[in-house]
């Protein structure tokens, strides 16, 4: 694997501080039932990075002090993490909103049925990545047999009342190296498609830019197509997005317990503008993250590309 940083450190993003921390996005390891060609976390069913009980609980000591309002847990497949259940718990508790960032199958896979009816029952928000509506795209980027998975699952989440009251996101991210379409547009296109094909509902549509890190990254500095890519990125920048970006109002951590100020510089091992060295949690719990900067560099310029980017989608 190609290492991007190096590509991405020079940077002339301009510098951006956080507003109010609200949202917790907590990466719960690398393992995975997939190893998807776009996945910018290089996960997959042979890693052995998950985070365990005791980092767990300091995740719910600082969220208590800090009075975060939304944990969205992520991965890998977060539900392949040994702890989920507890972590979901715990959170549903405390009243949080909970995210949990769904690939769809894992709910297919045996040892995991249970899981349908333990998000319906914990109200736990579903984010689920279908990059495509048409299943030779999607097994082309995901492998072969997720797109049927992927649609039986989510009969299942329609029955226990997703996209009809509990909350289902569907995301969609590009096959290559163009920027989503507009995300109103493409929701419409999908919500027609899935419905008369399929009988699906969902609740909204999340269109994702492609990061230029990781896999993602590596296959493009491999083709050589890495440095037109930054050009489009930056060529599409938007200054109206900046106030947007999702890092203004949320924290990363690892499966380590280490804090980053987004999921995409945990991928690049960039530390939290906090600090100049990596932070774990457990020393963060008397920081006021208000104002404090945020770490840059050009794979920013993803964030706010077009109509901007986030884990929630367009920006604007
Ligand atoms: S399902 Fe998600 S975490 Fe798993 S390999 Fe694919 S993109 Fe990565
Ligand atoms: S990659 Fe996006 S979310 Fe992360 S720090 Fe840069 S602008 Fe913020």
């Amino acid at each position: 694997m190609h290492p991007t940083l190096p590509k991405l450190a020079d940077t002339d993003f301009p510098s951006i501080r956080r507003n109010k921390l609200e949202t917790l996005q907590v990466n719960l390891g690398y393992l995975c039932n997939q190893s998807c060609l776009h996945c910018h976390v290089n996960a997959g069913p042979t890693r052995k990075e998950l985070m365990d009980k005791a980092t767990v609980d300091q995740v719910f000591e600082f969220i208590d002090r800090q009075g975060i309002t939304t944990l969205d847990l992520t991965g890998g497949a977060p539900e392949m993490n040994p702890h989920f259940q507890y972590v979901v718990e715990q959170a549903s508790q405390r009243g949080l909103s909970v995210i949990d960032r769904c690939n769809l199958t894992i709910l297919e896979e045996p040892g995991y049925e249970y899981l349908y009816e333990f998000l319906a029952s914990n109200n736990v928000q579903i984010v689920a990545s279908l990059p495509c509506y048409s299943s030779e795209n999607v097994d082309a980027q995901r492998g072969n047999g997720v797109f049927d998975k992927s649609i039986a699952a989510l009969k299942k989440l329609n029955a226990l009342g997703y996209g009809k009251g509990l909350d289902l996101s569907l995301v969609y991210n590009p096959q290559g190296t163009q920027l989503p379409p507009q995300q109103t547009t493409l929701e419409l296109e999908y919500k027609e498609h899935l419905l008369d094909h399929f009988g699906i509902v969902f609740s909204r549509l999340l269109t994702i830019t492609n990061m230029p890190i990781k896999r993602f990254g590596s296959t493009l500095i491999s083709k050589g197509q890495f440095d037109d890519y930054m050009d489009v990125l930056k060529a599409a920048y938007r200054p109206v997005n900046i106030d947007q970006l999702m890092c203004k109002g949320l924290l990363s951590v690892d499966w380590q317990g280490y804090v980053y100020d987004c999921d995409f510089n945990q991928m690049l091992d960039l530390p939290a503008g906090i600090s100049d060295k990596k932070k774990h949690i457990s020393d963060c719990l008397e920081i006021d993250f208000k104002q404090q900067a945020i770490t840059i560099a050009d794979h920013c310029y993803g964030c706010t590309a077009g109509s901007g980017s986030s884990c929630g989608g367009a920006l604007t």
